[in-house]
């Protein structure tokens, strides 16, 4: 079968990637001169398996009012005349419930654990390699009110059965040695021993070669215009280059994947919500991270990837601009000086900016659609990432008709009709 994948993220390339193992011809679309080249180029590096959690939880709305009013606040809201911002900032208060908090953390585990047994697998067929390690992430407080109130998240994690370490400042610096250095800073720490790190965009572009050796086409500096349909089926992608045509589709474009899909009449609950990352070279292998830290102050992880540190964080919303303002460089450069002062130098950092595809309940839309030969992966917000191989094997198997590994039924968009 001829499938079109639009979107070369590491969610397109990873569809692409099962698609191509099914025995499809497969063809990927993008804007982009290479694979992983928008949102999934430099972000956190986080495999956070352990951490697959939505947003919209109990207490996080009066939680939000405190974080906007703190100096380095991790959110930050531009409020805009754009009706989409504040039905998506209605939905997520509406999924701020206990219950709709459990059905999609369920939902959202379910994919994290199938991409982390997918990657796995991966990994020991091709031999991949993307400065990944499995050392944990170690999530660290400077209050003891933060761990007073950890309660809720540790019976979140027993509950799904996720190894945990609840550490001391001791405790924190054996996982972290760098951390040795600014111990009085600390109160504890929670590690998840199970959870990775690895750049996303180095994984983009080396399983996209790989794909290409499999026969998958890359078709880059291609600008998507629109989807042309007749009787429920989509009949081709017009393109800057002219008409394309398959027998199926697949939409993997990020945040941008509701402006396509609206004309045809699908509502995707999709907003962008930018983010920010620093990237700076290990100047002091013993003042570095070995794995992700998580600052929860300023809800802002530390990554070692390979020869540099990444730092990244910040939720806002502010539509789809990509300007790089000082007040967030300077929040992610106070966290990464403050507790690795010698683990790598902030002057000699690259500032980059990415628009999260977020859905209000934080589960992706993988499946089918009303069109017959449409599909969706999209969606991934925090996670993309880490859910991205389990989601495109799932898609994979959908397009082809194949019985998933996993129950699908309720990560697909009919599931805001219900
Ligand atoms: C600061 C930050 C930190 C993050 N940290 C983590 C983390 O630690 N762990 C984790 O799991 N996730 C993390 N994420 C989330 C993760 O990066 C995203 O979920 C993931 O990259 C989304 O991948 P995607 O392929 O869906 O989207 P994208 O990577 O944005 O890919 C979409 C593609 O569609 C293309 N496209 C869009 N429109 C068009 C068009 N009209 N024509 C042609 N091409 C088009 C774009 O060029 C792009 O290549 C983070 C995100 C940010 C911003």
């Amino acid at each position: 079968m001829r499938v079109l994948v639009l979107g070369s993220g590491v969610v397109g390339v990873t569809s692409a990637w099962y698609l191509a193992r099914e025995g499809h011809e497969v063809t990927v679309i993008d804007r982009q001169p290479g694979a992983g080249l928008e949102t999934s180029f430099a972000n956190a590096g986080q495999l956070s398996y352990g951490y697959s959690s939505p947003w919209a939880a109990p207490g996080v709305p009066v939680k939000a009012i405190k974080w906007m009013l703190s100096r380095h606040s991790p959110l930050v809201i531009h409020p805009k005349l754009d009706p989409k911002q504040w039905r998506f900032l209605w939905q997520i208060f509406a999924n701020c419930t206990e219950r709709a908090y459990a059905l999609n953390k369920g939902r959202m585990v379910r994919v994290a654990d199938y991409a982390r047994d997918c990657l796995l697998d991966l990994k020991a067929e091709t031999g991949i390699e993307f400065d990944e390690r499995s050392r944990g992430t170690l999530q660290v407080f400077r209050k003891q009110a933060q761990i007073d109130h950890l309660g809720d998240d540790l019976k979140v994690l027993d509950q799904y059965g996720v190894p945990y370490e609840l550490l001391d400042a001791n405790g924190c610096a054996d996982a972290e040695p760098a951390l040795a250095l600014v111990k009085e800073k600390l109160v504890g720490g929670l590690r998840l021993p199970q959870d990775g790190t690895g750049d996303a965009f180095l994984f983009s572009q080396r399983l996209a070669a790989l794909c290409a050796e499999k026969g998958v086409t890359f078709k880059n500096g291609v600008t998507i215009k629109g989807l042309k349909h007749d009787a429920g089926r989509i009949t081709g992608v017009e393109t800057s280059i002219g008409l394309l045509k398959a027998d199926r589709y697949v939409v993997a474009l990020g945040s941008f994947s509701p402006a396509l899909l609206a004309p045809l009449g699908i509502s995707l609950p999709v907003y962008p919500v930018k983010g920010y990352s620093l990237t700076l070279p290990v100047e002091d292998e013993a003042g570095a991270p070995v794995s992700t830290v998580m600052d929860e102050s300023y809800k802002i992880a530390i990554t070692r990837l390979g020869d540099r540190i990444r730092v990244g964080g910040t939720a806002e919303l502010s539509g789809f601009s990509t300007d790089l303002p000082e007040a967030r460089r300077r929040t992610l450069a106070h966290s990464v000086s403050d507790l690795f002062p010698r683990g790598g130098d902030v002057s000699k950092a690259s500032f980059w900016t990415g628009l999260r595809p977020m859905t209000p309940d934080g589960t992706p839309v993988i499946g089918p659609t009303r069109y017959d030969n449409l599909f969706l992966n999209t969606g991934h917000g925090t996670l993309g990432w880490t859910m991205s191989c389990g989601s495109g094997r799932l898609l994979a198997d959908l397009v082809s008709g194949k019985k998933p590994n996993i129950e699908h039924q309720d990560l697909a968009i009919s599931r805001y009709a219900a």
